[in-house]
């Protein structure tokens, strides 16, 4: 990608009602736009951001046997009637509205009914399950607060998937190698040393659901952690009896601030009896399914990364989900700085590394202060100055030092 080909700039001004540093970094780099408070647009740079982040969590899903699809946002009321979920007296961020003919509908905030619902097509067998299934949707809430950029949004990218198992012990294991596929996520994302299993109320089968909480001071949540346990308790659970069953002790945990960025929970079989979904099992008994939840804040998650990793500079995204991997600043319009530059964002290209060209006609500040705050990890120039040096001059967005190096060198390198 060329930066003349880019519409969006980089910019000065920022909504003066946006107090969020996350969503004021990427409003200014040009990475999402703000429609209104808690509703933000994801423009071409921060829409591969969020390709990334779901690439890696499509990959984990898959690994699961999770299979895609997608469900729709509008939702009927007569089913979310059946598990006691559409008095907004029960679920507080409903978006409802209402058919030309009269018929109630909500925006779905949440897709067990619905999706345990369609099932009903498929399972009626012990045969017929195991099944897991997955989606990126967007998701609408009505929420009070929307305060802190795109960490929470009325309407957001959320990966949900839900497991249906024939016993509570198939159910456990599939839970736990999702606990353990959520960890790996969150590992290859960047954010694996700060992102704590925690032990959450909720659970509306079990003693607790299982959030996965990323500390920052930008989060909303206030949990306990345990370093050497890599374990958490949510100030909502933590008693006496809650961290002797999970064998801590109060001096050992340390006060922090959290964003929760996934959730997973245990549904026993209480929701699919509310909703029909039986099957038969070996001895034709009819039986409940078993039911488990498990969401990801997608956009959130991009959110608590920039709040996480920015620096004074601007933006500094982990290298497996940043938009490119290299931000090549052209110095000049000398014909031969031209032609270099050119040539290297071929060979670059060509090797399947994915480069921001900044081919403007500008300053170098300007080019550098851009390569900074768009966070890009690998910042590579080349100008009249470095033909004569090696070729070009390749820096680390988190370092200060600079190196010399030829093209070929820095291809194999980038590719290694
Ligand atoms: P919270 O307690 O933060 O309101 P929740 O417990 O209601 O979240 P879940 O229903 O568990 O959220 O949704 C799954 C995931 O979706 C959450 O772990 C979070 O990462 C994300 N999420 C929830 N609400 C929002 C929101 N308003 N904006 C962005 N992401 C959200
Ligand atoms: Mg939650």
């Amino acid at each position: 990608m060329k930066s003349t080909q880019l519409f969006t700039k980089t910019r000065k001004q920022i909504p003066a009602d946006e107090t969020a540093k996350n969503a004021q970094l990427l409003i200014k780099a040009g990475y999402i736009h703000k429609e209104m408070a808690g509703v933000y647009a994801f423009l071409p740079l921060g829409l591969r951001v969020v390709e990334k982040i779901k690439g890696i969590i499509r990959e984990e899903m898959n690994a699961l046997g999770g299979q895609e699809m997608l469900m729709t946002s509008l939702q009927r009321r007569e089913l979310w009637e059946r598990t006691d979920r559409w008095d907004d007296e029960k679920v507080d961020v409903w978006f409802k509205s209402t058919l030309k003919n009269g018929t109630d509908v909500g925006f779905g905030w949440s897709h067990e009914e619905a999706i345990t619902d369609m099932m009903r097509n498929f399972v009626s067998s012990y045969r017929d399950l195991p099944a897991n299934v997955y989606q990126f949707q967007t998701k609408m809430r009505n929420e009070t607060r929307a305060k802190s950029g795109i960490m929470r949004t009325r309407e957001f990218v959320m990966k949900d998937l839900y497991s249906y198992s024939r016993t509570e012990d198939e159910h456990q294991k599939f839970y736990d190698s999702v606990t353990k596929a959520y960890l790996k996520i969150f590992d290859r994302i960047g954010l694996g040393a700060d992102t704590y299993l925690t032990f959450a109320s909720g659970g509306a089968f079990t003693q607790f659901s299982h959030e996965f909480q990323t500390v920052t001071e930008a989060g909303e949540d206030t949990i306990y952690v345990h370093k050497a346990k890599k374990l958490a308790i949510n100030k909502e659970v933590l008693t006496p009896e809650v961290m002797k069953q999970l064998g801590v002790k109060r001096d050992e945990l340390e006060e922090v601030r959290a964003a929760e960025v996934g959730n997973i929970f245990s549904f026993g079989a209480k929701k699919c009896e509310e909703l029909d979904l039986y099957f038969l099992d070996e001895k034709g008994e009819k039986k409940g399914v078993v039911l488990g939840s498990y969401g990801i804040g997608v956009t959130r998650l991009m959110g608590v990364i920039v709040e996480h990793f920015a620096d004074e500079k601007g933006i500094v995204w982990p290298e497996n989900i940043a938009p490119f991997t290299v931000y090549l600043a052209r110095l000049g319009e000398d014909s031969k700085v031209v032609a270099a530059a050119d040539k290297l964002y071929k060979e670059l290209s060509t090797a399947g590394i994915e480069v921001l060209y900044d081919d403007r006609d500008e300053r170098a500040g300007a080019k550098f202060a851009d390569a900074d705050l768009l966070g890009i990890p690998y910042r590579v120039v080349i100008s009249e100055k470095t033909l004569q040096a090696d070729g070009c001059e390749l820096k680390h967005r988190t370092k200060t030092e600079t190196e010399n190096i030829s093209p070929e060198k820095l291809i194999k390198k980038l590719v290694d």
